[in-house]
């Protein structure tokens, strides 16, 4: 009713007329759940440098306390492991925008019998509490959607060619669904979402030893081993260095677009050319060894980000050899302390 002063717009309300100079708006709340992982924590230092306040959600499984431990005498920040925080969100946090970086892909923890149902139900949970308080959601999607895509380079619009049944399926399809799940919660309970869907990413805080292509070559030519090349090695993959990655979904989340968006580097590299960088950068005495690849690993992937360009006016900006020797130097350091 009239008297009742309005529901404040999250981001419009410091544009609007009257708003003194220099007055800033109150913190926002911000979920990050999977905040203590690579991306996550990343994400997590944009925020409070921002201003916003942080709450992360992790169970610390693949996510380090190392990660966000300069945070913690942040008044700012909090984290906690999901039941403890989650049974509280909705006194805490009215007018939040809730964020999800759930559920990266990793072999090494024998996280696939667990993957999808960890995708699916946590997206779930998250789209109810963000249903319940009235929160912006942002759901960290991945290319993997695309499967072993027929299209190249992939746009959006691309449907994906996805074996429903194959070993990567679980997180293939888990997020599929998380994508289904996030458009549901908008279009059937008028949640507002944003949907990322996420190329490869590299950088500091990665898991050393979680079976990714960057960090095992990275760990393996610090370590003096040989860098282990799968199958012939002329599939590619596009890289983008984490900064790049914050930065656009920061965009994302502050748009007046839902997505998805595909946020990744379009510079694509076969696996034999990434381990020639990664030589050129640690050791030039370094070696490769070929090992069996995993079945239903796509041949070729690489963002179109025409999309993102235009309506986010964001594009990666750090080349793989500007930003690989800044994950070098994290991982020496790391490699060194054990
Ligand atoms: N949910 C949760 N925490 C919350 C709010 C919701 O875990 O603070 C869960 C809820 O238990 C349900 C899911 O999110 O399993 C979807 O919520 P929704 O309200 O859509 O479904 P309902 O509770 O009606 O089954
Ligand atoms: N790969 C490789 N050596 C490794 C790990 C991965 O050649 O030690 C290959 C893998 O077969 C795939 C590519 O690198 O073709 C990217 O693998 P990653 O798991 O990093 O990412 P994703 O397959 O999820 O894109």
């Amino acid at each position: 009713s009239s008297h009742l002063p309005d529901a404040r717009p999250l981001f419009s309300f410091a544009a609007r007329s009257g708003v003194p100079a220099g007055f800033r708006p109150p913190p926002r709340r911000v979920v990050v759940t999977g905040g203590a992982g690579f991306v996550g924590s990343h994400l997590v230092d944009r925020l409070l440098e921002q201003g916003d306040s942080v709450i992360v959600v992790d169970n610390f499984f693949t996510g380090r306390k190392e990660n966000v431990a300069h945070h913690l005498r942040n008044p700012s920040y909090m984290h906690g492991y999901e039941g403890k925080v989650v049974a509280n969100f909705c006194s805490l946090c009215p007018f939040s925008i809730h964020i999800n970086v759930l559920c990266f892909f990793c072999l090494k923890f024998g996280l696939l019998n667990t993957l999808y149902k960890t995708n699916v139900m946590g997206t779930l949970n998250m789209l109810g509490l963000a249903k319940r308080i009235g929160a912006r959601f942002l759901l960290t999607s991945t290319s993997e959607v695309y499967g072993d895509p027929l299209e190249h380079p992939q746009k959006e619009s691309y449907w994906g060619h996805v074996n429903p049944i194959g070993v990567r399926s679980c997180y293939d399809e888990g997020k599929r669904t998380a994508e289904t799940l996030t458009m549901d919660y908008h279009r059937g309970g008028g949640v507002e979402v944003r949907i990322a869907r996420i190329f490869n990413t590299y950088g500091p805080r990665m898991c050393l030893d979680d079976g990714r292509v960057v960090s095992n070559f990275v760990a393996q030519a610090l370590r003096r081993q040989p860098m282990t090349v799968y199958g012939d090695g002329k599939q590619t993959r596009s890289f983008q260095y984490v900064s790049d990655l914050v930065a656009g979904l920061m965009a994302l989340m502050e748009s007046d677009h839902i997505g998805p968006f595909n946020l990744g580097n379009p510079g694509e590299f076969t696996m034999l050319e990434l381990a020639q960088v990664v030589k050129e950068t640690i050791d030039p005495m370094a070696t490769i060894e070929f090992k069996p690849n995993t079945a239903d690993d796509p041949h070729m992937r690489k963002p179109d980000i025409t999309k993102a360009k235009q309506l986010l006016h964001w594009e990666p900006k750090v080349s793989l050899k500007e930003g690989l020797p800044l994950m070098v130097k994290d991982f020496r350091q790391r490699i060194s302390d054990e």
